[in-house]
């Protein structure tokens, strides 16, 4: 975030505003004025900033995002939901303060080749981002390229875990069009980006592998069980059960962040 605020050109939104967007809200779709939307996403991603130009370069960024990423849930009949997924929106908790601050930045964006950049952001990195490249198959966007990020890595508490029943995890990739082995045992992770996380996993089970790329994974879980679940790329297998590790079958199990200097529980399967 810090790196390409100060690399991108910050200029406002021509005449042509964008007026509304349609947002998915629970089971609701809302025409919500641009600058609405900004404040409920402030209200939804960052109510535990206290710098009030920390919140106003993230009024910046959501601006921008939003306008990037606008009509990718076109299929479904709006433009943005209102999770984690697109930017999390929560209007009930817009506060005066933040409706002043996104209200004085009003407008502006960042651009990128004349367009609204793909300005997105974390809630924490871990102590060093990733190339935009790496996590979204080959995607142009040279102002997100790794860095360390030392202020991340004094935040306590980054760890996760997350574990779920192996048929449900096959349930959730068949979903999104994935395709694993038969019966699931277990995921090693087989190819790690510049910056240590998951870029391709090898699902395990009746005998064989099946390699699918790590984001893809991560999204196939979060539309079926939540986006709070795998958080990011940057984890390692943590436990496996096999068969009879309970009633459910195998489990499998990630953890984040990755043990510096580990290794061998990366290629952790159930067998
Ligand atoms: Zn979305
Ligand atoms: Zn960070």
């Amino acid at each position: 975030m810090r790196g390409f605020l100060a690399a991108l050109v910050c200029s406002s939104l021509a005449a042509a505003a964008p007026g509304t967007l349609k947002v998915r809200v629970k089971s609701a779709t809302i025409d919500m004025p641009l600058e609405q939307y900004v404040a409920a996403v402030l209200a939804g991603e960052c109510n535990t900033f206290r710098s009030d130009e920390g919140i106003k370069a993230m009024a910046v960024a959501a601006r921008s995002y939003a306008m990037n990423l606008r009509g990718r849930h076109a299929a479904e009949g709006y433009d943005l939901c209102a999770t984690t997924h697109c930017q999390r929106v929560a209007l009930d908790a817009v506060t005066p303060r933040l409706a002043s601050l996104a209200a004085q930045t009003v407008g502006d964006l960042l651009w990128f080749e004349g367009k609204p950049a793909f300005a997105c952001y974390s809630r924490r990195c871990g102590g060093s981002t990733e190339d935009a490249a790496a996590v979204w198959g080959g995607m142009r966007a040279p102002f997100l390229r790794s860095h360390a990020d030392p202020y991340c890595a004094r935040q306590p508490g980054g760890e996760w875990h997350w574990s779920a029943p192996a048929a449900e995890i096959a349930a959730a990739l068949g979903k999104s069009q994935l395709r694993g082995p038969p019966e699931l045992d277990g995921i090693a992770i087989a190819q790690r980006t510049g910056s240590g996380r998951a870029r391709v996993l090898a699902l395990v089970g009746t005998g064989e592998q099946v390699r699918i790329s790590a984001s893809s994974f991560r999204f196939a879980i979060g539309r079926a069980l939540g986006f709070n679940t795998v958080r990011s790329d940057q984890w390692s297998v943590a436990r496996v059960g096999g068969h009879g590790a309970g009633a459910d079958g195998a489990r499998v199990g990630v953890a984040a962040p990755r043990r510096r200097g580990g290794g061998a529980e990366d290629d952790a399967t159930g067998a």
